[in-house]
């Protein structure tokens, strides 16, 4: 059984260097009376709040992972054997497992069957995962977003960004996004149908680029990066703007937060800025699966991935988020069934 181990704890963003590959030997049954039970993980995501758990800090609303152990994190397996009588070897599961070929999964709970067959295994990690939840609950319940208002998003065409602009273009919102390559620009344009994208990497000044776009104003800003995205943003809101802090990705460490000197703007322009963590809108899960499965269904919605090949991709894959190298989702394909 091949394993991503988890080395040491880190205070930057992650590189392909802090996790390595192993061999390990995994039984070919789940223990009998355990309740358990074995898959075979066919797609793993990479997340950025995977970050946070290869830190040293124990506050976070997920534990560190454990220095030595394998990686874990969401994906998307095969039952091969089961001792819970809700599963059977050939179900279909995704939820939490192993960086690895073969997990035994001791929480069952934690892990859905997946039931529809029309849609790709891997968009249970991201479109219809978490990832998909994140954009659709920040979207609608944080951003409360109405017809013709002008939203922008950053790291626009990534797992969530990218369904953001979509459900918001459905909603009949004008939407730009952000991005960190002229080809992922590209993707925002002709791809997934927003009104307009730029690259900040070529920007001198976040300040006048966001004029260009919104000559009015931002009413809505999704915030993915932080840092001089945000405090850019900040100086461009509507009165009565709302701003949902979905992510800080641009952050390397707690301590190195890039300097944001336009806070006060909150006040004046009396803008809500909102955390909020996916997890905290569970109940509209539901709601989501049915809206996007039909926006998708009727071809209303696309989802751009980044598949790598192999387990051994793993530790590149991740550590990629950090570094723009992802075009779309990034998922690791470690088996095709
Ligand atoms: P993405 O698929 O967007 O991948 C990460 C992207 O972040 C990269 O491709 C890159 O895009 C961008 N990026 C990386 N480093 C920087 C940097 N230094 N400055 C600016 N942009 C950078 O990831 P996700 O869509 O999965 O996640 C997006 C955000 O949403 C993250 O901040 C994540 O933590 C957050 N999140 C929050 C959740 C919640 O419950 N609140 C749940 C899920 C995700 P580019 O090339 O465009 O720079």
């Amino acid at each position: 059984n091949k394993q991503v181990i988890f080395k040491n704890f880190i205070d930057r963003a992650p590189q392909e260097t802090d996790l390595e590959l192993k061999v390990s030997d995994i039984g070919p049954r789940a223990p009998s009376g355990s309740g358990a039970f074995l898959v075979k993980n066919l797609y793993l995501s990479c997340d950025p709040y995977m970050r946070g758990r290869m830190r040293d800090f124990h506050g976070s609303y997920i534990p560190p992972f454990v220095p030595g152990q394998v990686v874990e994190g969401f994906g998307v397996s095969k039952v091969v054997h089961s001792d819970d009588p809700n599963f059977k070897p050939g179900d279909l599961v995704s939820g939490l497992t192993g960086w690895e070929e073969y997990s035994l999964i001791k929480k069952t709970e934690r892990l859905r069957k997946i039931q529809l067959d029309d849609i790709p295994l891997s968009y249970h990690v991201g479109l219809l995962g978490m990832p998909g939840f994140t954009a659709y609950a920040g979207f609608y319940e944080v951003c409360s977003p109405s017809r013709g208002e002008h939203v922008f998003v950053s790291a626009a065409s990534g797992a969530v960004g990218q369904l953001v602009g979509q459900l918001a273009k459905l909603h009949g919102c004008y939407v730009v996004g952000s991005a960190g390559s002229n080809q992922k620009v590209d993707l925002l344009k002709n791809k997934l149908g927003f009104d307009e994208a730029f690259n900040y990497k070529e920007e001198q000044d976040l300040n006048a680029a966001l004029k260009r776009y919104f000559p009015q104003g931002i009413d809505i800003y999704f915030d993915n990066v932080g840092a001089e995205m945000l405090d850019a943003a900040l100086l461009n809101m509507k009165i009565h703007g709302r701003i949902a802090v979905c992510g800080m990705v641009s952050q390397h460490s707690l301590s190195d937060p890039k300097g944001i000197h336009n806070l006060f703007n909150l006040v004046m322009m009396r803008i809500r800025m909102q955390g909020f963590l996916q997890s905290d809108y569970l109940h509209l899960y539901p709601r989501f699966l049915e809206h996007v499965i039909g926006y998708y269904r009727q071809g209303k919605i696309v989802y751009v991935e980044d598949v790598s090949e192999g387990l051994a991709s793993a530790p590149a894959a991740l550590a990629g988020l950090f570094s723009g190298k992802n075009v779309g989702k990034q998922v690791i394909c470690v088996a095709h069934e």
